[in-house]
């Protein structure tokens, strides 16, 4: 007779803590971040480089907000990081958990054993910011969340292109009838063109599906990922690229990362 080995959940962390979200549809609120470790894209303005690979630790804020973190190895167990974020969730504080990264999804298999129970003992929702192109490891874990952050990513600004898979991702989400925004990182080298392409695409969806404009957060020269920098749209592209998608969509918020004007994490 064979026996089955039954293999124990782990995923790879950057880092657990507690902060207020700086972008998209919940900026301002409380949330428990969980940082993810990988990422498969290579986006020009990345801002977590750091989270491309797995470190051989993660960092884990003992007390939320209070930045007095603990250093663990990765993996880290399902029931460990269970623990964590109950430690974290002081009532009434948090008004949400944020999955992010790297790319939450390339933890599919994880999220689909830890978020039930991480619903059930914080009574939390939880909030899923992607860059919108693993579909297929989307539909798995989207009865467990309560609401996605999509990153469309432009060809002109990412350097990446998934446009099918973007469409393929908000088809779920919209079908599946969970809070969806659509976020697009915008710089001076944006092509309007671009912009049209996906606001087409997402009023395919559905004209209801909100467009977040975020104006690119120059990187420092040092964390530069390419030759060329970039740098934030001047204020009358910006004034004329919301006018534009304001064509496809009902709502166009221009909002820029917060977090880094609070000096947040
Ligand atoms: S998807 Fe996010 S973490 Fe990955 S490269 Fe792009 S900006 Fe960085």
């Amino acid at each position: 007779m064979t026996t089955k080995t039954v293999t124990k959940p782990t995923a790879r962390l950057i880092e657990v803590f507690s902060a207020i979200q700086g972008e998209g549809l919940n900026v301002g609120t409380r949330q428990i971040f969980i940082r993810f470790a990988l990422c498969d894209l290579r986006c020009h303005f990345c801002d977590s480089a750091h989270t491309w690979s797995t470190p051989t630790t993660c960092r884990i804020e003992r007390s939320p907000g209070l930045r007095d973190f603990e250093i663990y190895s990765n993996p880290v167990s399902l029931t460990q990081l269970i623990e964590w974020v109950k430690r974290q969730n002081i009532l009434p504080l948090h008004d949400s958990i944020s999955l992010t990264g790297g790319e939450p999804l390339l933890h599919a298999q994880f999220l689909v054993e830890f978020l039930p129970q991480v619903r059930t003992v914080t009574g939390l929702p939880i909030y899923l910011e992607t860059g919108g192109h693993r579909p297929e490891q989307l539909a798995n874990i989207l009865p467990y969340l309560d609401s996605v952050g999509m990153d469309f990513k432009l060809p002109s600004v990412s350097g990446e292109s998934h446009w099918q898979e973007h469409a393929k991702f908000l088809q779920l989400c919209y079908e599946s009838q969970v809070e969806v925004f659509v976020k697009i990182i915008v710089s001076d080298k944006t092509d309007p063109t671009d912009l049209e392409d996906a606001g087409l695409l997402v009023a395919e969806v559905s004209p209801q599906i909100p467009i977040f404009l975020q104006p690119v957060t120059p990187l420092a020269a040092s964390e530069q990922l390419t030759q060329n920098p970039i740098f934030a749209p001047a204020p009358e592209q910006v004034l004329i690229w919301q006018a534009l998608m304001k064509r496809f969509v009902k709502q166009v918020r221009v909002v820029p990362q917060t977090h880094k004007m609070l000096n947040q994490l």
